[in-house]
């Protein structure tokens, strides 16, 4: 295909409730939602950058700026392009992962509309439904947490990811494990908020039986999550350290981590997610599938991914409720405690026109030199 035009789209959509890390608190996401025009139809992507450079260097408005500058020109009246073409194309530009991700969804959701397959038959998705897993942010109490944890089990979600810092992480994590018992799914995440020497005190999450810990030290220190892994028994996962299967090849090789959660725009796109993927399967190692509060754009695309066999934990894939007033697709819901993974053309999804239009507030439309 050849692309004719990529518009770029900021979309406000306010929370139901604030969501606090170790980075902060987050009231309303905003997104990046790309569309490309190309010979063979229409596709759509998300950038999944936040709106400060909290959890990865990239931030919205350098995704922006980078996608106008550098990016969509590199694609723009390219002949023959595939989605496969998208990573080579751009590779000369460093980094900026999530903004090439975006706009590799983007062609990728075109390419398969077109030729009428699905992202997760295209991604060798196996899985029919996904059972997601839910993230709770820090609370101002373990009462208010207990509650959160409590409404998510009654809402049918299986398993619990608490957020966790240094001051709010053995008391909540005994408390939710008190109250609700040995058989909960629980998890935790520590968004690079500990150093290596919180080391002994994270060896003291050992006796809740978590299912793993999530990126506790600093990016990038691989040696001190080895270190870490090798002191406690609770499995070490890593996320924002994982930019690429070829970080992954070094975390796993190094011993810092036995469980991956792998991102699609942290690892610069679909494909080198599945690639993380296979690499993971290969070694033995489980991964799941994380979240970043996409749009419905984003999530059919996730639960395309999490269809691949080797997602062998429930992901961050929670249902559109659990986030959004109302979201630009239209929503996906928890059945049964599974959320189904579309199968139609492309994402699977319909943007919903009149409220995209309703919530943009930013658009630009990129063409080609020829227009
Ligand atoms: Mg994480």
């Amino acid at each position: 295909m050849k692309l004719r035009a990529i518009e770029l789209r900021s979309v406000h959509l306010p929370l139901l409730s604030p969501f606090r890390t170790s980075h902060g608190t987050e009231s309303a996401r905003e997104a990046l939602v790309l569309r490309v025009e190309s010979d063979d139809g229409e596709g759509w992507g998300e950038c999944v950058a936040g709106s400060d450079p909290l959890y990865c260097p990239e931030y919205l408005e350098e995704a922006w700026l980078t996608l106008k500058r550098y990016l969509a020109p590199a694609l723009l009246g390219a002949p023959g392009l595939t989605a496969t073409d998208v990573q080579p194309l751009l590779h000369e530009f460093k980094g900026h992962r999530m903004a090439k991700a975006a706009l590799e969804m983007a062609v990728l959701d075109a390419e398969l509309r077109a030729a009428g397959v699905s992202f997760a038959a295209y991604l060798g998705g196996v899985a029919d439904v996904v059972t997601p897993g839910i993230a709770l942010g820090i609370m101002s109490s373990v009462d208010e947490l207990q509650d959160r944890v409590s409404e998510s089990l009654e809402a049918g979600y299986r398993r619990v990811k608490l957020k966790i810092c240094p001051g709010w992480d053995l008391v909540p994590v005994a408390a939710v494990r008190d109250r609700f018992g040995e058989n909960l799914m629980l998890q935790v995440d520590a968004n690079s908020a500990y150093q290596r020497a919180d080391i002994d005190h994270l060896a003291c999450l050992d006796p809740f039986c978590l299912l793993l810990i999530e990126q506790p030290l600093e990016d990038d220190d691989l040696i001190g999550h080895a270190q870490l892994a090798r002191r406690i028994t609770t499995p070490v996962c890593l996320d924002e350290s994982i930019v690429s299967v070829h970080s992954a090849a070094t975390a796993i090789s190094l011993g810092a981590c036995s469980i991956v959660n792998i991102k699609a725009g942290r690892v610069g796109g679909y494909l080198e997610a599945r690639a993380v993927h296979d690499f993971c399967t290969s070694q033995g190692v489980g991964v799941w599938c994380g979240g970043m509060l996409e749009t419905g754009l984003g999530r059919a695309a996730n639960l395309a991914l999490a269809s691949l066999p080797g997602f062998t934990l429930p992901g961050d894939i929670s249902a559109t409720d659990r986030y959004f007033h109302e979201d630009i697709t239209p929503p996906f819901r928890l059945v049964d405690g599974t959320i189904a993974v579309p199968t139609g053309p492309g994402l699977g999804v319909e943007v919903l026109r009149p409220v995209l239009d309703a919530l943009t507030t930013r658009f630009e439309a990129l063409a080609g030199a020829e227009h």
